[in-house]
């Protein structure tokens, strides 16, 4: 069979090792990385992923130094005794023939702990901690301190080091005039700031060899003010090829950036571009990354010259046989991330373990097993959304016979809804790829058919996965024609230009951008919305934001006095928040809805009363649980389990759904 993706899967030769294809596993934070005895679960974790192909893994970040921990007691490569406890890891790669890069990152004023160090002293937006600055003797202590773990990294067994020169970290704040006011030989000029990544690169070649892997993230574009020029940015990774890079990561944008860079609605190869201007420059290898999740799209961006290697960290956290399904032609089968960074980093950023919301097997790779089942039974799941489509294809997947009930005449669900929000298009994807699995797992669909009791009584047991229903409020006038639920909104019944929208959690900013955003906006629109430019026209590619022209006047309501989209994902809220602001939407909180009629939606702020003279009131405020079957079927003896929004539909998410789904999955 000739592959679909011969650029993609074919070898590269770096001269004293060959990696098997151009998919590279990006470096992403775990959690397994920080105490030594969960290590046996973090090669558990890359093996998996060797097993399924991948031909070159980066670790999550590694200290060099205790003071340049991400957080205390976070993950460090500092002793033989560190070193000695990888080998877990590297053996469990290398008994794939995969290839494993430990990343050395020294957080610098990014660390959450009180004993941070910067090569300044200025503190950083996002951290509540002031870094001390850098003496000269320690800025040379800290150089020799990433040869040192990289040196350890090889007794570990490891292929090469990835040096974190990226998102803002100690690197980073060294080479940009914004974090580096130094005096000493390590400041004042571009030269002098370069001396830094410089000195690490050429001391951590000569500890480890021509036979070691030196791949090195560089940022391409900083997204923040007084940054790096691209002339300097060239002339940096001229400078760190000759002493001794192998291969070129691509990073974009600071952690502190007020410009998204990775979630759902950043389209799809963003930043390929910058990535193919740096391939120009050197003659390594250089890797592309960020918003690439497809095999084709990956194969497009080495076809075109803009890479030599694609870097994907959250898809290959979601599907561990990424590169064997694409190689096989099994590309429907792929669990495709749709950047929602629900379950890996807004898990990261609140120190839990990272997992991911289609797989919550993914970290917890030795805990939550499905095996083949030794007695097969008949199953009946009832309602096709995430958690019933979850359970379907795993229960099938174990080898019982499994028949699905959905109302609709399609598959979906809530999830159905969320991926006609503009931004969110991907997530049809994970609708294709239950749809697919269906038909591959043997799973007996029967669309259009609400399950009765009678039809699920004979079942051996049944799972009751029929969602939820948006909750109607009490307000006086909530049949008024003007109102809408947002299912009913999405399902396509019109609105008028000037809507008001009842409750801010996730639905209710998602039908804010349903009601003012295009779905599919084009990069050049996107990079203009949110001032991204070529770095050749403004340093660190940041430019002025260019205003959208609002559809529509949009009022988001809600009753807590909370600021709104407080509780959405730790790192979406502030994209979602800041996307509806800039479109002009009204926020409103601390409110009492007194009525709505014809002028429109009446309310109380304060002590003040007001009525928005709207045309539209949609309503977003929560849900409450469907399950009428589950009590009798119960009654006649049937064993039920009830599970995602018919179980608790408050706060229900998909993550949750299809978590509880896939545990129930590996129980039956
Ligand atoms: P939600 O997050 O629970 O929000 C419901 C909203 O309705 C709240 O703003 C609440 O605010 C309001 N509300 C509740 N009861 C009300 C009542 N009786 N009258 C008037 N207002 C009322 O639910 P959701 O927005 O439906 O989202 C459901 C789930 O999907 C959530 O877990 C959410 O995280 C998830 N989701 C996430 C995203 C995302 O971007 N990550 C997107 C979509 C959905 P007040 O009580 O203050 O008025
Ligand atoms: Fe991708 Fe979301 Fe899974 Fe993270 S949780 S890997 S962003 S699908």
């Amino acid at each position: 069979m000739t592959s679909r993706y011969p650029t993609l899967l074919s070898p590269l030769d770096l001269g004293h090792t060959v990696l098997r294809n151009r998919v590279v596993m990006g470096s992403m934070h775990t959690k397994l990385e920080d105490r030594l005895s969960d290590l046996p679960k973090l090669a558990a974790y890359f093996g998996e992923r060797a097993k399924g192909g991948v031909g070159l893994m980066v670790t999550g970040g590694y200290a060099p130094t205790w003071r340049g921990w991400l957080a205390p007691f976070a993950s460090r490569m500092t002793t033989g005794r560190h070193a000695d406890a990888h080998r877990v890891v590297t053996d469990a790669v290398h008994e794939h023939d995969g290839k494993i890069l430990l990343q050395v990152l020294h957080a610098g004023r990014y660390g959450y702990h009180p004993f941070t160090q910067g090569a300044s002293s200025r503190k950083s937006p996002i951290t509540p901690f002031r870094p001390r600055a850098l003496s000269t003797r320690q800025v040379e202590r800290t150089v020799n301190s990433f040869a040192r773990a990289a040196r350890l990294a090889k007794r570990a067994g490891y292929d090469g080091v990835e040096i974190m020169g990226s998102e803002g970290y100690l690197i980073n704040q060294f080479l940009a005039a914004r974090t580096n006011d130094r005096t000493d030989a390590w400041g004042g000029s571009a030269a002098k700031r370069m001396r830094f990544p410089i000195e690490v690169v050429r001391r951590t070649r000569d500890a480890v060899g021509d036979d070691f892997i030196v791949q090195y993230r560089i940022s391409l574009l900083d997204l923040v003010d007084n940054a790096q020029s691209w002339a300097e940015t060239v002339e940096l990774a001229r400078e760190l090829q000759t002493a001794g890079v192998s291969l070129f990561n691509t990073g974009i944008g600071w952690h502190e950036a007020r410009v998204p860079t990775i979630v759902t609605s950043v389209p799809p190869g963003a930043f390929a571009w910058v990535t193919g201007k740096l391939r120009k420059e050197v003659s390594v290898p250089v890797v592309a990354s960020n918003r690439i999740n497809r095999p084709e799209a990956a194969e497009q961006i080495l076809a075109a010259g803009e890479a030599d290697l694609v870097s994907m960290a959250r898809p290959l956290l979601a599907d561990a046989e990424w590169v064997v399904k694409a190689a096989e032609g099994r590309e429907r089968e792929i669990i495709t991330c749709i950047a929602c960074n629900q379950a890996c980093l807004d898990h990261t950023f609140q120190n839990q373990r990272a997992s991911c919301l289609l797989n919550p097997r993914s970290g917890r790779e030795t805990e939550l097993v499905l095996l083949p089942t030794r007695t097969v039974k008949d199953l009946a799941v009832a309602g096709a959304g995430p958690a019933g489509l979850a359970a379907a294809i795993e229960l099938a997947g174990r080898g019982h016979r499994v028949t699905l009930f959905e109302a609709a005449d399609q598959i979906g669900g809530q999830f159905k809804l969320a991926a006609r929000v503009p931004g969110k298009e991907e997530f049809a994807r994970t609708l294709d790829y239950y749809r697919h699995m269906i038909d591959v797992r043997g799973v007996t669909l029967r669309l259009g058919t609400r399950a009765t009791v009678d039809d699920l009584a004979g079942f051996d047991e049944v799972v009751i996965a029929t969602g939820v229903r948006p909750r109607i409020p009490e307000i006086p006038g909530v049949d008024h024609p003007k109102v809408l639920t947002y299912q009913q909104l999405i399902d396509g019944a019109p609105a008028g230009d000037r809507v008001a929208i009842i409750g801010a959690g996730g639905i209710g900013f998602d039908v804010g951008e349903f009601l003012l955003h295009e779905p599919h906006e084009p990069l050049d629109d996107w990079m203009r919305r949110w001032g991204v430019t070529d770095p050749e026209t403004a340093p660190g590619g940041l430019a002025t934001k260019v205003k959208v022209e609002a559809r529509r006047q949009v009022h988001l309501l809600q009753r807590k006095t909370t600021a709104l989209g407080k509780d959405l994902g730790k790192t979406t809220g502030w994209v979602h928040r800041t996307t509806l602001k800039d479109s002009g939407v009204t926020m409103l909180r601390g409110v009492e809805y007194r009525r709505i009629d014809d002028e429109g939606l009446h309310l109380t702020v304060g002590d003040k009363e007001q009525v928005l003279a709207v045309d539209t009131v949609v309503l977003c405020a929560g849900q409450t649980s469907v399950r009428e079957l589950a009590e009798p079927l119960r009654e006649r003896g049937v064993t039920v389990h009830v599970i995602g929004g018919a179980d608790v539909a408050a706060e229900l998410d998909a993550k949750r759904a299809i978590k509880q789904a896939t545990e129930l999955a590996a129980s039956i």
